[in-house]
């Protein structure tokens, strides 16, 4: 931690401060510059709290240097993490690509969009049995109906299963069908469902909170990973800000931020971030050259009777279009997809 002193500071502040520093458990190396001092204080426990050193008399700034996230930072494992389920890898060379439904609705749907699925090359299904709604009217999910459906159309097209999981009760039920959990946005700070889920050994794939920086994310990633579940991925699926015209704001830049940061695989949602479906297929392109290891998309046969997120729904058609662009862009940068 860097501590920049004040310009006026007097002698006795200073020593007052360096004296709190070691109180803290810190060596305090001191380096005085032309106009102002700045105390380097070395060995920062990672939930050290820095406000106690912000609010002391004579301090300017504080700068945190180590990153408060251990296990999922590269200073801790410096290699990609991989995640193998059945015959598909994620984190490695290949992109991989999960779509599906936004909720699984009947068997009739769930089963056509498999077929597309896998007959884009796709290898994820994805689909919502229990539905995180913004409005308790809304379709909420067909619960373990749904989740016998997926892995049925799944299995009969040889996908791999990724479901959302809203809340601990749901764990056992969801584990039998699914390959990988799902934690929504909504949910990035349940403390309680990421302890659980570290308790595990299925995968889990951790959104992006609604509001979440980079730094709180990867910190709820730390939960599942410091409960002893090794096999998190994360997903950026767009941030809120003061944009309107588009349902959430892409957050592309977090790509190359969290790989820079963690070795866990990063997958882009295009389609929670934009939430339109004209501007689904650009934002998947970026994704990929932005270098994810992953794009998760909704798709649906019949997006004007779906039960939700209809409007941000890619064609099965438009999705096949997707896939073959997102190769050549995943060529591009020495990826397969
Ligand atoms: C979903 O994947 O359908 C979903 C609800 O996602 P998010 O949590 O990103 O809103
Ligand atoms: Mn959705």
């Amino acid at each position: 931690m860097v501590v920049v002193l004040e310009k006026n500071i007097s002698d006795k502040q200073i020593e007052d401060v360096i004296k709190h520093l070691e109180d803290f458990g810190f060596d305090v190396h001191k380096s005085t510059g032309v106009e102002q001092i700045v105390l380097g204080a070395i060995g920062v426990k990672p939930d050290f709290d820095t406000r106690k050193v912000k609010i002391l008399d004579g301090v300017a700034e504080v700068y945190r240097i180590t990153d408060p996230f251990k296990l999922a930072s590269r200073t801790f494992q410096n290699y990609d993490t991989t995640i193998t389920i059945k015959d598909v890898t994620i984190g490695g060379d290949q992109v991989v690509v999960m779509a599906g439904p936004c909720s699984v609705e009947s068997e009739k749907q769930i089963f056509t969009l498999a077929e597309a699925v896998a007959k884009s090359g796709a290898r994820i299904l994805r689909g919502g049995a229990f539905k995180p709604r913004s409005s308790p009217y809304s379709f909420q999910g067909l619960g373990e109906e749904g989740l016998k459906l997926m892995r049925k159309a799944a299995d009969e097209f040889n996908l791999v299963v990724i479901t959302e999981v809203m809340e601990n009760a749901q764990i056992e039920l969801i584990q039998e069908y699914a390959d990988i959990f799902q934690v929504g946005a909504r949910n990035m700070q349940n403390y309680s469902l990421l302890k659980e889920l570290g308790k595990v050994d299925t995968p889990v794939m951790l959104k992006r909170g609604l509001s979440a920086t980079i730094e709180e994310w990867l910190m709820s990633a730390e939960y599942i990973l410091s409960s002893g579940n090794k096999n998190v991925m994360v997903c950026e699926r767009g941030i809120r800000t003061f944009e309107t015209y588009t349902r959430n704001t892409f957050d592309l830049s977090s790509i190359p931020v969290v790989q820079k940061k963690s070795h866990l695989p990063i997958i882009a949602d295009p389609s929670h971030a934009v939430g339109l479906r004209d501007k689904v297929i650009p934002m998947a392109r970026a994704a990929v050259a932005a270098g994810a290891d992953g794009i998760m998309v909704e798709i649906h046969n019949d997006p004007d009777k779906a039960l939700s997120d209809g409007p941000q729904a890619l064609l099965p058609e438009q999705f096949f279009d997707l896939m073959k662009q997102a190769k050549l862009i995943a060529e591009a940068i020495g990826r397969t997809l």
